[in-house]
């Protein structure tokens, strides 16, 4: 063998090691967010899908038959909450993508739109537009996972308060899955947790959350800096957000809520399909996804450590 071809080969080997250890996404792997925004639609036309409802039932099973049609197995937890309105059956749905390792990144969403007596709400964005994009974040992942992490798309049922918002009227689905994974000694497998929640507006600016991990926040802020999206995620401002990461992050695990608390149809009637961007979307989704192979490195350095 001529030292020119054993160069080269030498040049291979290394680059698909290295590429193997810090991942990259595949080519032309991304996002659509008309897909997303398709998604969106679909939930929307069930119109208010509280906890419980009939409309909710057609939601789940939406997400069911969208993700088999990736060819992803899916699970389920259904349980019954005890609610200021009484018991209410609920239903988290989750996929995965396997990777080279049993330790796991979650990238989650709600599902279920908050229940209002008083008016008709359906939560374009505010449960919406993050399922939207986490079945488009399914999509182009089930197709090739940048991480030697294992990948769980989990869909969370009730996050949204009955009443007003208390530790114990708020966040059943994620409350629940904490617990279960807790009861199976399997808390230990989730490495990291990405929460999605009212990324969608015409108008939306996140900001980094305080009651997010550090590292993750700045992750993924200095990530969308270089891709030229410091319009969408603000390069300076906090919000503090107690949501479905909450429970993860109260067990120790890295957390960080990608959310937009200053969204003006807020649990209101006005938080419609036309106040949504699929442009939006679409950029918050694909800085998640260029995010993911860096925030996999930096989960490995750490365990390695
Ligand atoms: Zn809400």
């Amino acid at each position: 063998m001529g030292f020119r071809l054993l160069f080269v080969l030498c040049a291979i080997f290394l680059s698909q090691m290295l590429s193997s250890c810090s991942g990259t996404l595949a080519e032309g792997q991304s996002i659509d967010g008309e897909l997303a925004m398709e998604h969106v639609r679909q939930i929307v036309s069930w119109g208010p899908h509280p906890p419980g409802s009939e409309a909710q039932t057609k939601v789940g099973d939406y997400l069911v038959s969208t993700l088999k049609s990736f060819d992803l197995q899916t699970h389920e937890h259904r349980f019954e909450a005890l609610t200021p309105l009484g018991r209410i059956e609920m239903r988290t749905i989750w996929a995965e993508v396997k990777g080279t390792t049993d330790s796991v990144i979650v990238l989650a969403s709600h599902y279920d739109s908050k229940y209002f007596e008083e008016f008709e709400f359906v939560g374009a964005n505010d449960g919406g537009s993050s399922t939207g994009v986490l079945l488009e974040l399914a999509r182009t992942l089930s197709e090739s996972n940048p991480t030697p992490f294992t990948l769980w798309f989990v869909f969370f049922d009730g996050e949204e308060a009955f009443r007003t918002w208390t530790s114990r009227d708020s966040l059943y689905g994620s409350r629940e899955f904490v617990s279960r994974l807790g009861k199976q000694g399997k808390l230990n497998k989730i490495s990291a947790f990405i929460l999605l929640d009212l990324i969608g507006s015409k108008n939306v600016v996140l900001r980094r959350d305080q009651n997010s991990t550090q590292w993750l926040n700045e992750l993924i802020w200095k990530k969308a800096d270089e891709m030229g999206h410091s319009d969408v995620f603000a390069p300076r401002g906090w919000t503090a957000a107690v949501d479905d990461h909450t429970p993860f992050a109260e067990q120790g695990i890295p957390v960080v809520d990608l959310i937009d608390l200053r969204y003006a149809h807020w649990h209101t009637s006005g938080d419609t399909l036309d106040k949504l961007s699929s442009r939006n979307m679409e950029i918050v989704a694909n800085v998640v996804l260029a995010g993911l192979p860096e925030i996999a490195s930096e989960l490995k350095e750490k365990q390695d450590r």
